[in-house]
């Protein structure tokens, strides 16, 4: 018990953690749901609201 310590990001399933592709420090039981997480995530920061300190008035 215990080898499969780690559930891809993605779908949820058990993954081999040594040998699961990562992105983001998460693990997945496939490059392709690596690079739709990766996607989602670029996707997610993109639509973020952008945080400037505008310095007040002219
Ligand atoms: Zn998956």
């Amino acid at each position: 018990m215990g080898w499969f310590d780690k559930h891809c990001e993605k779908c949820g399933i058990n993954v081999d953690k040594n040998i699961a592709p990562r992105r983001f420090g998460k693990y997945f039981c496939s490059d392709e749901h690596a690079e739709t997480y990766a996607k989602e995530v670029e996707e997610m920061r993109k639509n973020m609201p952008q945080q400037k300190s505008s310095g007040g008035c002219c």
